[in-house]
């Protein structure tokens, strides 16, 4: 396998280079140069096969060798370890769970691929790797958990005082091993630009290999496409062939990788992109001017986005074209208001309980069907985190109703080990240098 840059389509490097510089250094986002196409015996057989052993297939076609059949097999058994269930909440309104994973969120799925392909990567007597990643919630927690015990590898975690919610801070700050965590005091802004002056520092990179794990590596997007084919695995074993999906939407990795899902040959009659209020994808699909905006806070944060990352992927993949585009694509937002007063019907009328980045995902299904109601497609709605992260905007009523894992209870009695640091450069400098 070989990736070009989106910014020079004449650069070729393999998926080891990739994964490690996580960016080319044109500032582009690596692309694989071909996308191939699954046989399509193997998808219209799908419901046969496992998620793990959808995984791996799906894997050893898009890496196209780069990495041996029985060591890639290793690698999707351990990472791809938790179910993705899809759950029927009434007609034709399916939930895909993504949060059954370590961190409760479908960052799992990108965190622990990427961590065990690192790891693989990683020659015997190699330097060892620093991973250093500024957290607003979810990704934290998802790195963590994936390198947690990783060997020749070091997590470097910042996270925004006060802004996480408190499960969230449980599993950022209780690892220890090869887990550091800070919290600084500040924004996380502030944490990422922290991390951006690290990988900028010239003693800092001579003194140690960095690397960032951040939602615009290749080998995070990959293991995506695997719950997409695995969905529609379930529904073919209802006895449906046609599916909507959609999906919760900030850097628009998740629907970037279901896209790529579908260029692999996997039938999809539509894609939904639901935002929060930070709606400049829908707003580019409406106008076609791309504006970068601000980013606005809302109750959905992991979606307070005002310029994607992955949108260049996405854009590269229809060759810039948003007529094209649009044939798969449609998107929509909603505010804070939308957001609750869905949380608060879905629990009503169908005694489920979403996150509010998955009652966003629930509102653009809900439109779409309602604009199509001849429509027989099975609509899929993503669910990108379990309800327990987002305790404080559930009503009362609705929030004792929750039920914690197993995983994140046995956290609680552990101790807390963050350190404590200004949002000054210096002091951060001064911490990575002394260890
Ligand atoms: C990261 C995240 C999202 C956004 O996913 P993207 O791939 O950035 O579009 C949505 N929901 C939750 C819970 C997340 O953690």
């Amino acid at each position: 396998m070989k990736l070009y840059s989106t910014n020079n389509k004449e650069l070729r490097v393999p998926f080891k280079e990739a994964v490690f510089n996580s960016l080319p250094a044109d500032k582009g986002l690596y692309m694989p140069e071909h996308i191939p196409v699954l046989d399509p015996e193997f998808i219209s057989n799908l419901g046969k096969y496992t998620l793990p052993e959808i995984a791996f297939q799906v894997a050893r076609t898009i890496l196209n060798g780069a990495i041996p059949d029985n060591d890639l097999q290793a690698i999707v058994n351990d990472a791809i370890n938790f179910e993705a269930p899809l759950v029927e909440i009434s007609d034709r309104v399916n939930v895909l769970e993504l949060f059954h994973g370590p961190s409760l969120a479908f960052k799992d799925f990108g965190a622990r691929f990427m961590s065990r392909v690192m790891s693989y990567f990683l020659e015997a007597g190699e330097k060892q790797l620093d991973v250093l990643v500024a957290t607003s919630g979810d990704t934290g927690g998802a790195v963590a958990l994936g390198f947690l015990g990783v060997p020749n590898v070091r997590v470097t975690i910042l996270y925004p005082k006060g802004k996480v919610s408190p499960i969230q801070e449980l599993q950022l700050t209780t690892n220890g091993q090869n887990i550091r965590a800070i919290e600084i005091d500040g924004t996380f802004d502030d944490c990422q630009a922290l991390v951006k002056r690290a990988f900028n520092d010239p003693e800092l990179k001579e003194k140690f290999r960095l690397t960032s794990a951040n939602s615009i590596n290749i080998s995070r997007l990959i293991p995506q496409t695997f719950y997409y084919f695995n969905a529609y695995a379930q529904l073919l074993r209802r006895g449906f062939k046609e599916v909507v999906f959609s999906v919760p939407s900030g850097n628009f990795g998740n629907i970037g990788a279901g896209l790529l899902a579908w260029k692999m040959g996997l039938p999809v009659k539509q894609f939904l992109a639901a935002t929060n209020v930070n709606d400049t994808v829908p707003a580019f699909l409406r106008t076609g001017v791309y504006q970068a905006k601000p980013s606005v806070q809302t109750w959905s944060n992991a979606m307070d986005v005002g310029d994607p990352s992955n949108w260049v992927r996405i854009m590269d993949m229809f060759g810039g074209d948003r007529d094209e585009l649009q044939k798969v694509l449609t998107a929509y937002s909603y505010n804070d208001e939308e957001t609750l007063e869905a949380i608060k019907q879905v629990h009503t009328e169908n005694g489920y309980i979403m996150c509010p980045h998955t009652a966003i995902a629930w509102l653009a299904l809900k439109q779409w069907k309602n604009d199509h109601q001849a429509d027989e497609a099975a609509g899929v709605f993503l669910s990108t985190a379990h309800p327990c992260k987002f305790p404080d905007i559930f009503p009362e009523e609705i929030g004792a109703e929750i039920v914690i894992p197993a995983q994140v209870k046995e956290l609680e009695g552990r101790d807390r080990l963050a350190v404590s640091l200004g949002k000054d450069f210096e002091s951060f400098k001064s911490f990575l240098l002394a260890g």
